[in-house]
């Protein structure tokens, strides 16, 4: 049969991460850790299986842990969500994305992304029949071109996709932002997707703008989140949607048919690890801390720094090193260097090749240092 997706390839993270294992290079390119998640946390999952939690959950996930969830949000953004019809545990973001994606978007419906974009985005349009719409920021500061997104709406626009803290480039919303989409959006039925898998990560002391803070954007938002960021298990695959209960009905219409539910075990772990809030309270501090390891380490550099306010990327323009388009340049860096980074254009439908890359300071100190090293000498 004719391909859906005729357009994908494997993803620049699995290309990158591959051509790392290969050579062994430091991979500071897809982004996960390279350190363990708490003791705690593996240990309340080996206990809910011995407990006998091995069997499905309920469909939407187990009361206890959206439970959690929704006090969660309601004292961190004072949005509260009845645990109940309007939270529901996702095989981690991704799927809470496709899901949201594929109970809204109908064939030929437009959906506006703000490129660069995380990857998922727009191939999940495309399986649901939907037109992407891309409004481009661009480096270095990618602030949102409200101008644009203005423009940019139509009759056909069904949904934008929101991303803050951003992947790739580090940037965040910020209250006065978001008070535009909303002005933006007043008097459309547009949804929003909020993408906020990085809600933990940011830094100097910055308020993350979730769209819970804001009524009217609320009402007609899903938020989506990671426990693979916030917790350090990338590998778990465990995530969450919040949105009210209109949008929720339709979610679930399709979640239980994509997925039905999410493993029990990690969910009873999960749920218990949450009643401690240090975690992420804590995790601001921990990550900037590599931030401005990471930073320091590259000050007097050739790389130029571009601006890091969230997540734990950083994004360098490398122009005054070398002419290579950046994919090219992501390849020598591996190859020759010794460190895998990940090409910004990758997350443009046109690359743009503006000489940027991405790193990932995710990692242990040690493996930063020797990265470093690597980085500071060219
Ligand atoms: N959105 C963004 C912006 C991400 O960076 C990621 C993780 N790479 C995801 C979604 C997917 O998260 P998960 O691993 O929980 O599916
Ligand atoms: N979110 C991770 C990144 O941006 C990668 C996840 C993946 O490999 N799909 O690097």
């Amino acid at each position: 049969p004719p391909s859906r997706l005729p357009g994908v390839g494997t993803t620049i993270f699995t290309v990158m991460s591959a051509l790392a294992t290969e050579t062994g290079a430091v991979n500071l390119g897809q982004g996960f850790p390279d350190f363990d998640c708490d003791p705690r946390l593996t240990s309340a999952v080996t206990e809910a299986m011995q407990a006998g939690h091995n069997q499905y959950p309920p469909m939407p996930g187990i009361p206890l842990l959206r439970q959690r969830i929704a006090e969660k949000i309601g004292a961190l953004y004072g949005r509260h969500y009845d645990w109940n019809r309007e939270v529901t545990i996702t095989a981690g973001a991704t799927q809470g994305l496709l899901t949201a994606i594929l109970c809204c978007v109908h064939p030929g419906d437009e959906v506006i992304v703000f490129e660069p974009c995380y990857d998922s985005y727009r191939p999940a349009i495309e399986l649901a029949g939907g037109r992407v719409v891309p409004v481009c920021l661009r480096a270095p500061d990618y602030r949102i071109p409200f101008d644009a997104l203005a423009a940019a709406l139509s009759p056909r626009t069904r949904m934008v996709i929101v991303n803050t803290p951003h992947n790739p480039t580090g940037t965040i919303w910020h209250d006065d932002d978001m008070r535009q989409l909303a002005r933006v959006l007043d008097g459309t039925d547009v949804v929003v997707l909020s993408d906020e898998v990085y809600e933990h990560m940011v830094y100097d002391g910055q308020l993350h703008a979730s769209v819970a803070r804001y009524p009217e954007l609320a009402m007609r938002s899903f938020v989506v989140s990671s426990f693979g960021k916030t917790y350090h298990v990338t590998g778990w695959k465990v995530g969450y949607v919040a949105a009210p209960a209109s949008l929720m009905d339709e979610f679930r219409k399709v979640h239980q048919f994509n997925v039905f539910t999410v493993n029990t075990p990690m969910q009873h772990a999960l749920a218990s690890y949450m009643a401690d809030p240090a975690p992420w309270r804590d995790l601001p501090a921990f990550y900037q801390r590599k931030r401005d390891l990471f930073r320091s380490g590259l000050a007097d550099s050739r790389f130029r720094l571009l601006p890091a306010d969230g997540t734990y990327f950083q994004c360098v323009d490398y122009s005054a090193i070398s002419a290579l388009p950046e994919n090219e340049f992501a390849m020598w860096l591996t190859r020759e260097i010794g460190v895998a980074a990940i090409p910004v254009s990758a997350f443009y439908s046109t690359p743009q090749d503006a000489g940027i890359v991405r790193f990932c300071f995710a990692k242990q100190d040690a493996t930063l240092q020797q990265a470093l090293q690597r980085l500071a000498a060219l």
